[in-house]
């Protein structure tokens, strides 16, 4: 059981509680199985998952598959591995599509009331007299056709007599009703399609604002909280629950949906992005979806403490996505190992260092960290540094290695270029420095300072890797505000570059997390990395900017 912040549902529900309203709080995350879940789902799920078990109460995972024509068992399954993988258990686990034919009773008793109606006119006839927020709808031709008819043609529709479009149910309430949703919405649909769960059994289905408020009530849901679109259709949910008769009286609450910069967070959209080949899949880690988040390196307990820490409000607001890097960061402060890994590496013979000689040095897991405790690093003539740590004609308060210059390796000695080697086109390739046995690190040696510490690892033994660098997948879209996202992508949001890591990183596995001295957090890619090559994905770099 854990302690949530304060917020508006949860005051609610302790109200409900204590006046005797509801006797055990029952909520629900009902994701419609049309994609892989996002980080905004995760703010929902955090938020009904955390409420019920907070007090003791129930939350049901729900497949919201009214829909047909875009859901898929694939979706079903990615989603049940992304709920439990953030942590959280299920009570019940239902599918919206169980109970069709409850639905299809509720619908008949709305018709035996004379509250709903077989409309033969088409979708356009029937968006065109709704009417406007300033002009009343007009009436349906069909509006006053008797109880009989009604339930003969509702009846006919089930029984597949007419095709897509040709026929639908409706609500008969008030075309001129100041609340759009009560101008007599649609609660049924012809739709000759096959279902991922009720197969070729039926061919109509029922309405979002229809289904949903029978299914909370259904399944005893207390507290049905949905994101602030949703607001005007709650008058029709309450509609529906009691003009439908159902036992059980489930109210709805709105809170903001979560928005966040340089990110799309849509299945849509983000369904585009993977059919349009702009990404590796669902899963691509450049995706802010859950899978996409594992993929990267993001922990359960870093997006559940940001989903806290954002809070439910009432107001819509876009995070800052460097938010996210504060709770990934915190979280593998003191738990990811310290490593070296490096990038686009350069050469370093140290030729006063005697050619077979191999020694073993002490280097901390996590200086943060002791209980992570020490391991051993090889070091011997032949290391790599980065291409980056060595400048032929360095700038001003350039620290690193330079021709006459002396910079400490991390966990080893102090080295000292003399020279350099090129290629025919002129790239330095490698570098001849000298190492001083003095200056060992651990040794206490006080005899001079060096300004720059540049992180290596031993040639012979380094294990080749291939580093994942990525920037957000979407540009700042304030600057083109009529660009598409697809236009807005950043091409540079994945860089691959080669290099290596420590020997001792053979032994990683798939989901490891590691500090690379001086980059910052990379997670060993689950698809990529095979027994021969290791692939690291950048989670996050070292250094933000950012204060909670
Ligand atoms: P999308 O527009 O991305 O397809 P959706 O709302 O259609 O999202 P559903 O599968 O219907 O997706 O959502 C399941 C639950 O997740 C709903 O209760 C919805 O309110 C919630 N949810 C979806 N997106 C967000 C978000 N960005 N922030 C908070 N909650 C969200
Ligand atoms: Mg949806
Ligand atoms: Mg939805």
């Amino acid at each position: 059981v854990t302690s949530t912040p304060s917020n508006f549902i949860k005051n609610i529900v302790i109200e409900d509680l204590k006046t005797g309203k509801v006797s055990q709080v029952v909520t629900r995350f009902p994701p419609e199985p049309n994609g892989y879940l996002h980080i905004g789902h995760a703010k929902s799920i955090c938020l009904n998952f955390e409420l019920a078990d907070e007090f003791k109460g129930l939350t049901n995972l729900r497949f919201d598959d009214t829909n047909p024509v875009k859901e898929d068992t694939e979706y079903v399954e990615s989603i049940k591995a992304d709920v439990a993988w953030l942590g959280f258990q299920w009570d019940g686990l239902f599918f919206a599509s169980d109970y069709f034919e409850e639905m299809y009773k509720r619908a008949l008793v709305l018709i035996r009331k004379g509250l709903a109606y077989v409309d033969d006119q088409t979708a356009d006839q029937i968006r065109e007299a709704r009417g406007t927020l300033t002009q009343p709808g007009a009436n349906s031709p069909h509006r006053d056709r008797s109880v009989e008819e009604n339930v003969s043609l509702f009846e006919r529709m089930r029984a597949g007599e007419f095709k897509d479009g040709e026929r639908v149910l409706r609500a008969k309430i008030d075309m001129s009703s100041p609340n759009i949703n009560f101008r007599d919405p649609i609660l049924y649909r012809v739709v000759h399609a096959h279902h991922h769960n009720t197969g070729d059994a039926w061919c109509i289905y029922p309405m979002y604002a229809f289904a949903h408020p029978i299914e909370d009530a259904i399944e005893g849901v207390t507290h049905s909280i949905c994101t602030l679109e949703f607001e005007d259709q709650r008058p029709f949910y309450d509609w529906v629950i009691r003009e439908c008769e159902m036992p059980n009286v489930p109210r709805q609450y709105e809170f903001a949906r979560l928005n966040i910069t340089n990110t799309v967070m849509s299945k849509r959209k983000l369904k585009q992005l993977v059919d349009e080949k702009a990404v590796d899949g669902w899963d691509d880690p450049r995706m802010p979806t859950i899978s996409g988040l594992r993929r990267r390196g993001f922990t359960p307990e870093a997006i559940r403490n940001f989903a806290r820490e954002i809070g439910v409000a009432r107001s819509n607001s876009t995070v800052d996505a460097k938010m996210l890097d504060h709770f990934i960061r915190e979280d593998l402060k003191l738990k990811a190992l310290r490593t070296m890994g490096v990038l686009n590496p350069l050469k370093v013979v140290i030729t006063n260092y005697p050619e077979d000689q191999v020694e073993m040095l002490e280097a901390e897991n996590n200086s943060e960290n002791p209980e992570m405790g020490n391991r051993q690093i090889p070091f011997s003539r032949e290391i790599y540094i980065e291409q980056d740590d060595f400048m032929e004609n360095p700038p001003n308060k350039y620290f690193r290695l330079f021709p006459g210059n002396e910079v400490r390796l991390k966990h080893a000695y102090f080295i000292k270029c003399n020279d350099f080697v090129k290629d025919e086109n002129g790239k330095v390739v490698e570098l001849h420095c000298t190492y001083d046995v003095e200056t060992k690190s651990g040794s206490g040696f006080t005899g001079r300072k060096v300004k720059g510490t540049i992180h290596w690892v031993d040639a012979k033994s380094a294990v080749p890797a291939e580093f994942r660098l990525y920037e957000p997948l979407i540009l700042d879209d304030s600057e083109d505000e009529n660009a598409t996202f697809l236009e807005n992508l950043n091409p540079n949001s994945l860089q691959i570059v080669q290099g290596f890591v420590e020997d001792n990183m053979k032994q990683a596995k798939p989901l490891d997390k590691f500090q690379f001295f001086r980059h910052g957090y990379f997670n060993v890619d689950p698809k990529h990395t095979t027994s021969e090559q290791l692939v690291f994905n950048l989670i996050v770099s070292l250094k933000s900017s950012f204060e909670v």
